[in-house]
């Protein structure tokens, strides 16, 4: 699958404490094969998988299984050390949709695995529809915890709509536009972009152009610490994001058996599954924080 990755990027590692944004398709499965994700590690995030259109079949070492639907949150918390897989369903034909992570704060990092299933309700008037999935935005309130102030939330505008939202001024913003053309507190952004607002708004102002609008609204407090990504995991430090591909190695069988001592990190697995993925070679050089 082709995905559009909006953060991080050269200019931007964080929003809030989101860290982590594909958006993919509208794709027809029977042309690129749909989603097919063996399982695979994470550590120190949370994933929100949105979908738009389509379903995903995911299973995680935490013993979760769920049917990924459009327009409900499943979150996962990796915390110390997840494991998971994602198939798209043999009943879907096109896949559309953005996978998140949020990274969590070192209070948080830490915590034992686990994973939440929330539909919001549509709220909205006639030319506005909100799914507020994570935090509270016109008057909505996710029920599900976040570890740091988060907002999370899809929006659709008829054409020509304008909607005025109240903000938090502590929260930065991002706003990925799906589909249609957006006026965002009168800039325009396109398709597949990705809008960002500092800290110290207080009113969001969206104006939709002559095609209707489908975007997604994500917010937070700055997270205000350093963090590390590579590959599938979120650390501190190099040492502690080697250490993370040397436990899932060993813990797949590809590398040599480790310490007997050490309990496994990224938890067991039904059997029968495709096989797991492999972590790639590090760089050569020392990982460097994102701020
Ligand atoms: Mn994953």
């Amino acid at each position: 699958m082709q995905v559009r990755r909006t953060l991080p990027q050269r200019e931007r590692s964080l929003i809030g404490a989101w860290c982590f944004l594909d958006h993919y398709g509208p794709d027809r499965v029977s042309e690129i094969g749909g989603m097919s994700v063996p399982r695979h590690p994470h550590t120190g995030l949370q994933t929100v998988s949105w979908l738009f259109t389509g379903h995903i079949e995911h299973r995680d070492s935490a013993g979760f299984h769920a049917v990924v639907r459009p327009g409900e949150l499943n979150l996962m918390t990796a915390g110390r050390g997840i494991s998971h897989s994602e198939f798209s369903t043999p009943d879907t034909d096109v896949l559309h949709g953005a996978q998140l992570w949020v990274a969590l704060p070192d209070g948080a990092r830490r915590m034992e695995p686990t994973f939440e299933h929330y539909r919001p309700p549509a709220i909205g008037g006639d030319d506005s529809t909100l799914r507020v999935f994570l935090g509270t935005l016109a008057g909505s309130t996710s029920p599900v915890a976040t570890h740091t102030p988060l907002l999370g939330a899809e929006i659709v505008l008829e054409p020509r709509a304008r909607l005025d939202l109240d903000i938090d001024a502590s929260f930065e913003h991002g706003l990925l536009v799906d589909t249609g053309t957006l006026q965002v507190d009168g800039t325009l952004v396109s398709p597949a972009h990705l809008a960002y607002l500092p800290v110290g708004g207080t009113v969001l102002t969206l104006v939709a152009g002559s095609e209707p609008v489908r975007l997604l609204l994500i917010g937070g407090e700055p997270l205000g610490e350093k963090i590390l990504m590579w590959w599938n995991f979120v650390g501190r430090s190099h040492e502690e994001i080697v250490e993370y591909r040397r436990q899932w190695q060993v813990e797949i069988g590809v590398e040599n058996p480790g310490d007997p001592g050490i309990p496994p990190r990224f938890g067991a697995f039904p059997p029968g599954e495709p096989a797991s993925i492999p972590a790639p070679m590090l760089p050569t050089v020392r990982l460097r924080p994102r701020q």
